[in-house]
């Protein structure tokens, strides 16, 4: 059937928006939708262009690599041209591909893959002479890219020379320059400290940093490369591997960076496992990957099935789930949380994205919201990457529709009318309502019967809200006042429900000191703080009565936090609680007081300065004094022992400089463990 107009206009709008597209994240490094908006439109080409192959052109997007070169870089033609990967966006695709190639091979043995992660940077040629780097390039279109030799020789992990002797005397090298998560996050608080935008992800940080006309500005940048194939090979000395696996391996011998997760697999299954493996360890690497992707190992099965116009035959990229999406902000509402702090939530118009229906997303106060200039009715873009709550990453600012709304903070709490009060270096804004405010309390009262805190078997949220809203539940105390004839009466609430209830309110009277300290909610007073805050004091008592510089003697309680303390036990209604509580029969055992002298590092201060790879710094210091140590923030004549993590800098140099015993953090563990067995 030939194509009707209609469809012939359809295609040529998608091909100018994908060209658009195309231009801004590739020639700006500047994307303005998100990678899932991208494919769809792709594939929404590719089928057309399927369905009526007389309108296939040899200048579709579909038919292409990436984009033109930028006019301000001098232009390298790519000997060997660098091509994109075809994409699988689900298992079902991806095993279609197997078939294919199965079905390609005579035989009906299973085919070998080499395994990556696809990692979610830029591509890049490295072209050695002799085992020197005479030049780096970008992909470009895959014809012509840029020369950015300068700005590659700062990236820290490309070697200039190579290793050994036996490498080809013209060896071109590719793979994908990425920026490390945790640079990428440095990076955009700069940027924003120094007014600049910041960029949209680390994919385009990398971009961005990599086509930079000045390579000083290139060289201060957290790039990493790695390597993923041999482009020109010329003059080779010995054979080459007859497969991928190999051969990467060759290149990391000659001092070439390869990612630690590559594999080989046998066959369709073997690739699903190992997709599913690189999907869970995805969110602890510390780069983004945005799939994975198999290669025929065999070189000389890659080149009888070779090319279509873009992409090898013999390759394919599986996709993850995309993490980010567009979608439009309903509506902006307002939470009150525990602490009375005002939360700014986007109602979104429901989408799908890092497998879940994402609905709502933070927007953290009301700077992050200045930040993104957003508006009601704007579409955005939203991430969500592991169990992170969803976030707003940025406004599409060319789809805001006319009817956009401002979003306006309100004065005062929407939940109980009190003012709002924002301090000046907080960036949270707060109901000063206190216990008055329902939401406060409704909070308070959930973190009260919370599994960390009194752990009460049956008191859920729905529960909760009731007891509140009909006011049957003031203060925690007044939970252990209910009677079961108040509680059969809830909605959802059978007499034998409500027995059960009782019976678990009866249970969680027998807790502990740092449990009851956990279950008051004070501010910033978490479970570890909670259990020091117990070791320390042994009694509430003691607690109650200790003073700010007290306070700040146990681990992890700052000036901060003891201020927080200190303010929460001279509220008289606070005292009131607890008093309640302790009368309706909450009780713990004793806790014998350890004798901080028989302790084994009595006596001695320590500094902890570096980085410590294996254990963090709280955990060290809270460990050091469970051993009688005292942790000290800087290094004088007195300091028993530094513990040097690495990169140590001044305090290292001072110790030396006053002969204080130094321990590498290895032996700061030995230490622990072999004082733990003796205590
Ligand atoms: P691609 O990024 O999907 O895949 C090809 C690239 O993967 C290669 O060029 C290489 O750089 C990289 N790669 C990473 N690991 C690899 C490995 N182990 N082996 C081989 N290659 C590896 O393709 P593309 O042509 O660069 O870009 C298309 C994709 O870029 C789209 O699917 C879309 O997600 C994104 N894009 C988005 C926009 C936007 O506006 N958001 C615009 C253009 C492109």
């Amino acid at each position: 059937m030939a194509a009707s107009q209609d469809i012939i206009k359809q295609l040529a709008l998608i091909k100018t928006t994908i060209a658009e597209y195309n231009y801004q994240y590739y020639v700006l490094d500047n994307p303005s939708v998100p990678d899932a908006e991208y494919d769809r439109q792709m594939q929404a080409l590719q089928s057309i262009e399927q369905e009526y192959p007389e309108l296939l052109t040899d200048d579709s997007p579909s038919q292409k690599v990436g984009d033109i070169p930028l006019p301000e870089f001098k232009q390298v033609e790519h000997e060997v041209p660098m091509l994109s990967l075809d994409n699988a966006f689900d298992r079902d695709s991806f095993l279609a591909f197997e078939k294919r190639m199965q079905d390609r091979i005579k035989d009906d043995s299973e085919i070998s893959y080499s395994c990556e992660p696809k990692l979610d940077g830029l591509a890049v040629s490295l072209l050695y002479e002799n085992g020197k780097l005479v030049r780096g390039a970008t992909r470009g279109d895959g014809r012509t890219g840029e020369n950015i030799t300068a700005n590659v020789r700062t990236i820290k992990n490309i070697p200039l020379v190579l290793r050994g002797r036996d490498y080809p005397e013209r060896l071109e090298v590719r793979g994908e320059v990425i920026m490390t998560r945790d640079g990428f996050i440095k990076l955009n608080k700069t940027q924003l400290e120094q007014d600049k935008k910041a960029f949209a992800n680390p994919r385009n940080a990398a971009a961005g940093s990599l086509r930079q006309l000045d390579s000083r500005i290139t060289a201060k940048r957290p790039l990493l490369f790695f390597t993923y194939s041999l482009g020109l090979v010329e003059n080779e000395q010995y054979p080459l591997a007859d497969t991928h696996s190999a051969r990467l391996r060759q290149l990391s011998e000659w001092g070439l960076p390869l990612s630690k997760e590559l594999d080989v697999a046998q066959g369709a299954e073997a690739c699903l496992d190992y997709y599913q493996h690189i999907g869970e360890i995805r969110d602890s690497l510390n780069y983004d990957i945005d799939g994975v992707v198999f290669k025929a190992d065999n070189i000389e099965l890659q080149q009888e099935l070779g090319f279509v116009a873009r992409a090898p035959r013999w390759a394919i990229a599986h996709k993850f789930p995309a993490q980010e999406e567009m979608t439009v902000v309903q509506d902006v509402e307002f939470q009150v949380g525990r602490t009375g702090a005002i939360t700014p939530v986007a109602r979104l118009e429901p989408v799908f994205v890092g497998g879940v229906t994402v609905s709502n997303a933070t927007l953290h106060n009301q700077d992050e919201i200045q930040r993104l200039g957003l508006k009601i009715g704007d579409t955005v873009i939203i991430r969500r990457a592991g169990d992170v709550i969803p976030q707003v990453v940025s406004v599409i600012v060319d789809k805001r529709p006319a009817d956009a709304r401002d979003i306006v903070f309100p004065e005062t709490c929407p939940i109980c009318d009190s003012a709002i009060e924002k301090l000046e270096d907080e960036a949270v804004a707060r109901c000063t309502g206190g216990l008055y405010c329902g939401a406060q309390l409704k909070e308070s009262m959930k973190h009260f019967a919370s599994r960390k805190a009194f752990d009460i078997d049956g008191l859920g949220d729905k529960i909760i809200d009731q007891l509140v809203d009909q006011k049957l539940v003031k203060t925690a105390a007044d939970f252990f006042k209910l009677e079961l004839i108040q509680i059969s009466n809830l909605e959802r609430m059978g007499e034998k429900s409500a027995a059960n209830l009782i019976q678990s309110l009866e249970n969680s009277k027998q807790t502990t000191l740092a449990k009851f300290m956990y279950s008051l909610g004070i501010r910033e007073v978490g479970e570890a703080t909670a259990a020091n805050l117990a070791a320390h004091y042994c009694e509430l008592d003691a607690i109650k009565q200790a003073d700010l510089e007290s306070l700040q003697e146990v681990s992890d309680v700052g000036a901060i936090v003891a201020q927080h303390l200190v303010n929460f036990f001279a509220e008289e209604h606070n005292v009131q609680v607890i008093d309640d509580l302790l009368a309706a029969g909450i009780h713990w055992p004793k806790i014998e007081k350890v004798e901080l002298s028989s302790l084994p590092l009595a006596g001695q201060t320590f500094v902890l300065t570096g980085t410590l790879a294996q254990m963090d710094r709280n955990t060290a210091k809270a460990t050091l004094q469970g051993l009688g140590a005292k942790v000290a923030g800087s290094v004088s004549a007195k300091t028993s022992c530094v513990v040097a993590g690495e990169k140590a800098g001044s305090k290292l140099a001072k110790a030396e400089e006053l002969g204080v015993k130094v321990m590498s953090e290895q032996d700061m563990l030995d230490l622990f463990s072999e004082l733990e067995t003796s205590v």
